[in-house]
């Protein structure tokens, strides 16, 4: 667990939350700021400080997120539709968490390019 990472709180339950997802690897939870109708956090189990960080041995966590993101897609009705999966690494990006994390972003037309 990262010290003093709200992340890792929230999945450790230090801090409760409605945590609508979780295996032995991955949780997922609504953002706390949505931007959309969907706006769900997709992450990791395990610490991770940003994509520069992930290593051979996480490739298949990395992929197992993937799958959850398509799961959770479709319960949320968006899979047809359409959705955005973002992922922010460190300041250019405004990555506000340093806890690897998917936003899994859907319910409306969403613009492109971003800003
Ligand atoms: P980033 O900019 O790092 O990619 O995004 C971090 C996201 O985490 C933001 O969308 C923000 O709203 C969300 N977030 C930050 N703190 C909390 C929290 O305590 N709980 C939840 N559910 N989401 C949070
Ligand atoms: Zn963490």
């Amino acid at each position: 667990m990262g010290n003093d990472c709200i992340f890792c709180k929230i999945i450790n339950k230090v801090i409760p939350s409605k945590i609508i997802y979780e295996d032995n690897d991955v949780a997922a939870f609504h953002d706390i700021n949505p931007q959309a109708p969907v706006h769900i956090m997709v992450v990791p189990k395990k610490h991770i400080t940003t994509i520069n960080s992930v290593s051979e041995s996480d490739a298949a966590l990395i992929g197992k997120i993937f799958l959850v993101i398509k799961k959770l897609a479709l319960e949320n009705k968006i899979a047809d539709d359409g959705y955005r999966v973002v992922a922010n690494c460190n300041k250019n990006a405004g990555q506000e968490v340093f806890h690897i994390h998917f936003h899994l972003i859907g319910g409306r037309k969403l613009t492109w390019p971003p800003g």
